[in-house]
């Protein structure tokens, strides 16, 4: 909290601090510790942890960096903050992002943009902007962030820190404030592999509250010692040498797989010949599930309410207007048009038959590879400002939201720093569903 004190005004990663029950935790481990029942918390116990402004802390307010719920006050926690909490984590505060999750730079945060800790004149990544940056600054140990397009990977990317997407289902969503459902995963940002791994384990499993959780039971540590002898790694051709992959960053993604090659693995080079329409997909299935979940801040249920609003037209009109920024308003816009009549069909149907073809082609794709590697995000932080037209914003996703369009697990691990390029960059690595300890086992050897 003192750090946080002291360097959280030049970075601006936190929204809200929770101190009284970070005291009030960091008490009950101290009780644990006395009476010897340490043991019986999670694994995070006594871990200083911060959690992504869209997720619900009770008695905290939950603003999805929006005007829309400025004043609005979780009356329940989401099931990825409850369990790190009841087993011990401290709770330090909740983080800033992208409004509603909408961004890749943390721009759009109505409430100030978050600095890259790396170079304060830079962003740091989003929508998950301030969960990186926190943990890239050391404000916090681990944070949590949510992944729709790219949004826990690219961050981690540009902040030099592990991030991972787990498989879709494998973190229960309930009390996350929705952006597009089907698309949205939790997971963990960390300054090391096991760290993220602990973290995962903390917050993974089945909840009944969340109809698309599974029940996985794997320890994600438990392979990160073993090595990649005899792990096929893929590598896709068309991701290496895309159009608007900065060559600096090609480079040091390459070095990562020979030396993934050097320590034992077989690299395979794999198609996936519909990925290039993913990011077409994403922008008509992300908009549409958007514009049906931001639905419900009609200013009556929840959120701003316009002051001079008449009739509960004008209501919606007014509230709605000056609640959301320019890129929610945008999203919702857009997927209001895509989901009307005559219009569905053409282009909502089409995105889903696109879906279901990269679905298929990961599934053959890890017929013969077990991980896939890949890079993050096309390029290293940008300056404030520098990306300012949406579809140019829109591309920083372009290796990310593949994954999420087929449900996969991707993660992030930093790369060694070159000495004339002084700012971090990872490198993707991409797990069958379910099969997220793959991708650890791989990310342990890129770290060593
Ligand atoms: N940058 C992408 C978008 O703006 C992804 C965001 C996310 O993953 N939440 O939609």
């Amino acid at each position: 909290l003192a750090r946080i004190a002291r360097f959280d005004g030049a970075v601006h990663a936190y929204l809200e601090l929770t101190e009284d029950q970070a005291y009030r935790q960091a008490d009950r481990v101290d009780a644990a510790i006395a009476e010897g029942s340490f043991d019986r918390l999670g694994p995070l116990a006594g871990v200083p942890i911060g959690f992504k402004d869209n997720m619900n802390l009770q008695g905290t307010h939950t603003t999805c960096a929006s005007r829309m719920l400025e004043s609005y006050v979780s009356p329940y926690t989401a099931t990825c903050v409850e369990r790190p909490l009841s087993g011990g984590a401290i709770p330090l505060g909740k983080l800033n992002m992208d409004e509603f999750a909408f961004g890749s730079s943390t721009e759009t945060s109505a409430f100030g943009r978050t600095c890259n800790p790396w170079d304060l004149t830079r962003v740091p990544g989003g929508s998950s902007g301030g969960s990186a940056a926190a943990v890239s600054a050391g404000l916090a140990t681990v944070t949590l962030g949510s992944d729709t397009g790219g949004s826990i990977r690219q961050p981690g990317s540009l902040c030099g820190c592990v991030a991972v997407k787990p498989s879709y289902g494998v973190v229960s969503r309930y009390g996350v404030v929705a952006f597009g459902s089907s698309l949205d995963q939790v997971g963990p940002f960390a300054r090391s592999v096991r760290d993220a791994a602990l973290t995962l384990n903390a917050i993974a499993g089945h909840d009944p509250r969340d109809v698309t959780s599974q029940n996985v039971s794997v320890d994600f540590t438990a392979n990160l010692d073993e090595g990649v002898r005899g792990m096929r790694v893929g590598v896709v051709p068309a991701f290496m040498e895309a159009e608007g992959l900065d060559p600096r960053v090609r480079e040091r993604v390459q070095q990562a797989i020979d030396a993934l090659a050097n320590q034992g693995a077989e690299l395979v080079e794999v198609e996936l010949p519909h990925a290039q329409a993913a990011m077409s997909a994403y922008y008509v299935l992300g908009p549409c599930e958007a514009f049906s979940n931001l639905a419900r801040f009609d200013s009556v249920r929840y959120g701003y309410c316009a002051k001079d609003a008449g009739d509960l037209a004008s209501r919606y009109e007014l509230s709605r207007a000056a609640g959301f920024g320019a890129e929610a308003r945008r999203r919702i816009m857009l997927g209001s048009y895509l989901l009307s009549a005559g219009v569905f069909e053409r282009y909502y149907y089409a995105a889903q038959q696109v879906r279901t073809l990269i679905t298929r082609d990961y599934q053959e794709a890890f017929e013969k590879v077990d991980c896939i590697a890949a890079p993050v995000c096309p390029r290293t932080a940008f300056t404030f400002g520098e990306v300012s037209d949406p579809l140019s914003m829109y591309l920083s996703d372009m290796f990310t939201i593949s994954v999420n369009i087929a449900g996969n697990g991707g993660m992030s691990v930093p790369l060694p720093l070159t000495r004339d390029e002084g700012l971090p960059v990872g490198i993707q690595l991409i797990s069958p569903q379910f099969r997220d300890e793959n991708m650890f086992r791989v990310a342990a050897a890129v770290e060593r």
